[in-house]
């Protein structure tokens, strides 16, 4: 079935941002769940997977429409995964990025460079409607470490503190479309286009 237009299910502007861009080449009608006046979905789950397709199976049962969720966090391995899926509540639940990369911070506080890796996960899962029972799931990742100081002003939520070793720059220092072409959220989403496309 051919798609036309497709709910993106987050409340994150950061987020709707990237992926709006990232759906450009589909050339499809593209509108978020704030359209619909969707509460922000509980995110019970255990895994990325799971949060994403409570997400997306929300959006699209308020909205009638084929739904994309997509969940994405930190995974930092000298703090066995966290802050994983509570990457956006890692400070408490009334956190913003700047209390969350602060504690990010006191966290990794002391570690030298070789024990501040960690990388970005992110699954999408696409539903046709809420009750698809085959949706369509693509994940991505993105590896790097974790600086002492916060370095850029592009991006959103830990990209000032994470560097890509190969590119020398923070994700806070690389324009959307450069961000794009190799973050987690990038990687995934050409996985999802190709399983659209069939
Ligand atoms: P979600 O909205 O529940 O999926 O939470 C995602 C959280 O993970 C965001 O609020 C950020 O804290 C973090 N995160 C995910 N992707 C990125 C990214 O591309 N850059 C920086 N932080 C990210």
């Amino acid at each position: 079935m051919p798609l036309e237009k497709l709910v993106l299910a987050s409340g994150n502007a950061g987020k709707l941002k990237e992926l709006a861009h990232l759906l450009q080449p589909l050339h499809m009608a593209v509108c978020s769940q704030a359209d619909f006046d969707l509460e922000p979905v509980e995110e019970t789950g255990l895994t990325f997977v799971e949060n994403a397709l409570l997400k997306a199976r929300a959006a699209a049962a308020a909205s009638g429409l084929p739904a994309l969720g997509d969940d994405s966090g930190l995974v930092v391995d000298a703090l066995n995964g966290a802050p994983g899926i509570y990457s956006a509540r890692f400070a408490g639940p009334e956190a913003d990025d700047e209390d969350n990369n602060q504690l990010l911070l006191e966290r990794l506080a002391g570690q030298p460079p070789e024990r501040r890796s960690a990388h970005f996960h992110c699954c999408l899962v696409m539903l046709q409607s809420a009750e698809d029972p085959a949706p369509l799931i693509a994940t991505g990742t993105w590896h790097g470490q974790i600086l002492e100081a916060p370095r850029g002003s592009g991006g959103f939520g830990y990209d000032p503190l994470f560097l890509d070793p190969k590119l020398g720059v923070t994700a806070a220092e690389l324009t959307m479309a450069e961000k794009a072409r190799i973050s987690h959220r990038g990687q995934a989403l050409a996985g999802l286009i190709e399983g659209i496309k069939g």
